[in-house]
């Protein structure tokens, strides 16, 4: 049995209940394999892969708060810290009663090697707490928030853990935890990420994500001695990663046709408007489907998800799992030759073994939407310095963190006789540092 067979049967005897972190840990360490068999016996005798696999630490902890009708409720909350080799733990919290152990595990599993990727000093974490905010009043969340962070604060600071939103947990959320962080401890410290620009945000969070995607995207384009101008890009989703992906791509010259939410997608062959987009998503908050009443030429499709539209690069940024493996090939078929990932785990497994046998260019979520959390952990060194850097500053680091991670990802991959295997190459790649800088700091 190989090293890596033997770390996974090891892993899934201990944590047989854990379903969603034992498919993680899976795939990466399958795809570690290459550098693992040649540093097999370095890695065995330190023990390195079972240490990478196990969490530093995990906090679990009993949230209890009460509604605006004075019932209580006792939710669970969670930080896992699951690796500080590189830097202090970061990653995201999640309010969405889906949450557990398990889930997050393999999200903070995940956020070790997209950190990694950035090149930046951050470690890897995943928190939050099966709590669902849908349909509470802002007072009901500013209490929950209150009661999480009244246990969290004793383990997160500057120095050791940095937590962000994610799902369920946006500006408001943040700054609710920041403000009962402040009141327990007296510090006024960036002891968060995304948070309110009058109180430590970084210009350019909100486009990060969105802008990164793009970036990385021209960078697998150019590899592939192509130009993203004039090219046709479905993108799914029109929330934050959506809309700013939208805005870039269109200022880079590509033509991006479609958007969608969960109810439907817009086709607009002229381009979608991002003024519109913005004043219906931002503004108004409304559906989708409006646009096509504002929007003459533009069509709207109930029910239905945007991968049928001939298309030469595919953004998906709506959802996990948005893209099987049918509407692969569909993608495929209608001439997709490239798919950026620009959500977290939108393609499934069978859309992902699709790509990768049709050798169409794919670059995953970890590598193409590392934006946010780079343009977080710039939003750490503002604070440091306390100092606010421009829009631009801002955004020409995140361009150039981009480019790097594609130089990255796809030189480790031929390094490794993977060429254009960007899964294989995001992982190796974000695994490497992480590796080096375990064996350097010892047996811990
Ligand atoms: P938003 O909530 O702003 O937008 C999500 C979009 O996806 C909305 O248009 C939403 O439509 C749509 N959507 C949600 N569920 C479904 C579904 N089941 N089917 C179809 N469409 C759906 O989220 P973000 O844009 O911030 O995040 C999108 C993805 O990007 C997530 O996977 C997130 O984890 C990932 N991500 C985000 C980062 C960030 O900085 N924001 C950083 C890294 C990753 P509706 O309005 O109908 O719900």
């Amino acid at each position: 049995m190989s090293y890596v067979d033997e770390v996974y049967e090891g892993l899934k005897a201990k944590h047989p209940h854990e379903p969603e972190f034992l498919e993680a840990a899976k795939r990466i360490l399958e795809s570690l394999d290459p550098i693992v068999s040649k540093n097999e016996d370095v890695y065995r005798k330190n023990a390195l892969l079972e240490r990478f696999v196990e969490p530093e630490r995990i906090i679990t902890f009993r949230v209890p708060w009460t509604d605006d009708k004075g019932v209580n409720h006792i939710n669970l909350g969670y930080r896992v810290q699951f690796n500080s080799a590189i830097g202090p733990y970061k990653g995201g919290l999640r309010f969405h009663p889906s949450v557990n152990q398990s889930i997050l595990k393999f999200l903070g599993m995940e956020q070790i090697l997209k950190n990694s990727l950035t090149s930046l000093p951050i470690g890897g974490g995943k928190g939050g707490a099966d709590f669902d905010p849908h349909g509470k009043s802002d007072a009901e969340v500013m209490r929950f928030c209150q009661s999480f962070m009244t246990e969290l604060y004793k383990y997160i600071g500057k120095d050791t853990d940095v937590p962000a939103g994610d799902i369920g947990v946006g500006g408001r959320e943040v700054g609710y935890l920041y403000g009962q962080y402040k009141r327990l401890t007296g510090l006024y410290e960036g002891v968060l990420t995304g948070k309110g620009l009058t109180f430590g945000g970084s210009l350019a969070r909100p486009e990060a994500t969105g802008y990164g995607l793009v970036y990385i995207t021209d960078e697998v384009v150019k590899g592939a001695g192509k130009e993203l101008k004039g090219k046709t890009i479905v993108v799914s989703g029109s929330g934050n990663v959506a809309q700013y992906a939208i805005q870039k791509a269109e200022e880079l010259g590509a033509k991006v046709v479609t958007c969608s939410d969960s109810n439907g997608y817009i086709y607009d062959p002229n381009g979608i408007n991002f003024e519109v987009l913005c004043q219906i998503k931002q503004v108004e908050r409304a559906r989708i489907k409006e646009y096509a009443k504002r929007v003459p030429g533009s069509e709207y499709h109930e029910g239905e998800r945007p991968w049928g539209v001939k298309c030469d690069i595919a953004l998906p940024c709506a959802t996990q799992n948005e893209v099987n493996g049918e509407d692969a090939k569909k993608l495929i078929d209608n001439g997709c030759w490239c798919v950026c990932e620009g959500a977290n785990m939108p393609s499934d497994e069978a859309a992902i073994d699709t790509y990768l046998a049709a050798k169409i260019l794919y670059m995953p979520a970890k590598a193409a939407n590392a934006g946010g959390v780079a343009v977080s952990a710039l939003e750490m060194s503002q604070n440091s310095e306390r100092l606010s850097w421009s829009f631009e500053e801002v955004d020409s680091k995140l361009h150039d963190i981009m480019v790097n991670i594609y130089k990255s990802v796809s030189e480790t991959a031929k390094k490794y006789g993977y060429e254009n295997n960007f899964v294989v190459g995001a992982n190796i790649a974000g695994f490497e540092k992480v590796a080096t800088a375990m064996l350097a700091q010892g047996l811990v």
